[in-house]
């Protein structure tokens, strides 16, 4: 169950959409020689990070809100569920959405998500980087 505080924590969070965890996988991708563009706009679901001239973009998904099938970390309140169950299935199918929609526009897509960078910044960040040579 999360607290009232926790929850507009996770809100605040979320409108923001510069959170800490962003910030984290950019720094590392500047670091690695990538550049790229920040939320970008006009392109389904407003990917975290793109990389126009690789046709790449990145999500980078929390947990709770974009619901980490499977994981811990996803705590689906037990408290105003008829408010947040919609609500998450909404954000979950939009991200589906827009997924299929980037692809279908020719863009190669990666979701990392928020307890991956928590548990192994460095592998998520491998991961990254492998994506990101790919030539497919
Ligand atoms: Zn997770």
């Amino acid at each position: 169950m999360i607290s009232r505080e926790g929850r507009t924590r996770i809100m605040k969070g979320v409108r923001s959409k510069d959170t800490s965890l962003e910030h984290i996988v950019r720094r590392e991708l500047f670091a690695l020689g990538y550049r790229y563009r920040l939320h970008g706009e006009g392109l389904p679901g407003r990917p975290d990070i793109v990389f126009p001239g690789l046709r790449k973009v990145i999500f980078v998904h929390g947990c709770f809100w974009h619901q980490h099938v499977g994981c811990v970390r996803r705590k689906t309140p037990r408290t105003n569920t008829e408010y947040w169950l919609p609500k998450l299935k909404r954000n979950k199918q939009r991200d589906k959405q827009a997924v299929a929609a980037l692809q279908r526009m020719g863009w190669r897509v990666a979701v990392i998500w928020e307890c991956e960078i928590k548990d192994s910044k460095r592998q998520v960040c491998a991961q990254l980087a492998r994506f990101l040579k790919s030539e497919q």
